[in-house]
């Protein structure tokens, strides 16, 4: 095996890990997507509950000053029972049509509220089936994207273990420590130089010599001898004839 195609295997395996990590970045910020579509569903379900809640609280604010009306009347009518004078017992009147009035007010106004709570309650039990209905598709992709992230980390794994394999199976250690430089840099790092004499990495047509050097590189391969580094003179890529 040439070092060119040593080092093509090497990139191979470098080709899938770059898309492993790729993927492993991504799969979190999918899940997070996943998660915030389900909060503005969310957010609505709890703004139904707290406006039931208020109502519920309205409700039981306008009962106790009810009955404490209700206990001023009955209160007013029993010191009214024990009045002799004629002008005590008109005044007593007075105040308890007065009062009675007031309890009257308060009951209507718990009535119109209490007409609101079906209302209400609807509108929790239809934000509660939108939620319902969304978590169960959002929890379903969460588990996939959840089960993707340790397959990929396996995957990952393996294709380290391989590419530390395949790195150490390029004999030129020269063409390896140009490789290991690049490879963070540009991608790929190994490229063919066209028929035409053009770097397939930046597409820049290479001076005659570059196209003498890959061809000699190609035959001392033939021949079993050392191979150098042939580079692109804009890119810096490494080059072999395609
Ligand atoms: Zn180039």
């Amino acid at each position: 095996m040439t070092v060119v195609e040593q080092l093509i295997e090497l990139q191979e395996v470098d080709g899938r890990i770059r898309e492993l990590e790729h993927e492993l970045k991504d799969l979190p910020r999918r899940k997070a997507l996943e998660m915030a579509r389900l909060s503005g569903v969310s957010a609505d379900l709890a703004a139904a509950k707290v406006n039931l809640q208020q109502i519920s609280d309205k409700i039981a604010s306008f009962q106790a000053d009810a009955d404490a009306l209700a206990a001023k009347v009955q209160d007013l009518k029993i010191k009214q029972a024990s009045l002799t004078s004629n002008k005590e017992y008109l005044q007593f009147s007075t105040q308890i049509d007065f009062v009675s009035h007031d309890l009257e007010t308060t009951e209507l106004n718990k009535m119109t509220v209490e007409d609101s709570k079906p209302s209400a309650e609807a509108r929790i039990k239809d934000a509660q089936e939108k939620y319902d209905a969304l978590k169960g598709g959002v929890d379903a992709v969460c588990a996939e994207l959840d089960e993707r992230l340790a397959l990929v980390k396996e995957e990952l794994d393996a294709a380290m273990a391989e590419r530390a394999e395949k790195a150490a199976a390029v004999t030129d250690a020269r063409s390896r420590l140009y490789y290991e430089r690049l490879r963070t840099k540009r991608w790929p790092v190994v490229v063919p130089l066209t028929h035409t004499g053009v770097c397939d990495g930046c597409h820049l047509v290479q001076p005659p010599s570059v196209s003498q050097l890959v061809d000699a590189n190609a035959k001392n391969a033939e021949l079993g001898r050392p191979q150098a580094v042939v580079a692109c003179t804009m890119c810096g890529r490494m080059l072999y004839r395609g």
